[in-house]
């Protein structure tokens, strides 16, 4: 356990989260109907959603091609003055492709507009966004993703791949991490 704060009750369980990944596979296969798409997943903090997410599409008969990418962020003194940079790119071609950029969390919104400006500029024909949760109090730019699953106040959270300090990604519920030290 991380000393100075404790781990809230879910503030989504492992089944309302299944719930809610069958809903936006719904969506996602409706919306691309039979069009080939491939899947980019953000690292570190998409791989779980991403991996319930396509094996909810394979049960919908939609199999896009998946990749990954790996951005890390720094100088974090204010949300809008953060780098982020790019650490590993994806490995397939995504000229002419649709995407569909699957992360964990649209926080400040930096992470993934670096992302789908990079897909534009490597020649993606479209480029929608999905991410599980949507902290929109902490936007620092203008971002709106195509599918969101739950939108949540201005609380950091781990589990289902979010981490704090690489721990807690293998919680099955999202919780809140809580300090101890009153603010
Ligand atoms: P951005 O601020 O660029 O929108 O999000 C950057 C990244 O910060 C997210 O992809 C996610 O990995 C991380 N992040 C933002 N909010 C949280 C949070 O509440 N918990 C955790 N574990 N990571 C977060
Ligand atoms: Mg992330």
């Amino acid at each position: 356990m991380t000393t100075g704060s404790h781990l809230s009750p879910p503030l989504f369980t492992a089944p309302e989260i299944q719930q809610r990944v069958d809903c936006l596979a719904d969506d996602i296969a409706r919306d691309y109907g039979p069009a080939d798409f491939s899947v980019v997943s953000v690292l570190k903090g998409g791989f779980v959603f991403t991996a319930d997410l396509i094996r909810a599409l394979a049960r919908r008969g939609v199999h896009p091609v998946v990749d990954f990418v790996t951005f890390s962020s720094y100088g974090a003194s204010t949300v809008s003055s953060r780098n982020v940079t790019l650490e590993r790119e994806f490995s397939l071609p995504v000229t002419g492709r649709r995407i569909l950029l699957v992360d964990d969390i649209l926080d400040s919104g930096l992470t993934l507009n670096a992302a789908k400006k990079l897909l534009y500029d490597r020649g993606a024909l479209d480029v929608r966004v999905c991410v599980l949760l949507d902290k929109k109090a902490r936007r620092g730019i203008p971002m709106t993703a195509n599918y969101t699953g739950f939108h949540i106040d201005n609380v950091f959270v781990v589990g289902y791949g979010l981490d704090f300090d690489n721990r807690y990604r293998e919680l099955p519920d999202l919780v809140a991490l809580i300090s101890d030290t009153p603010a």
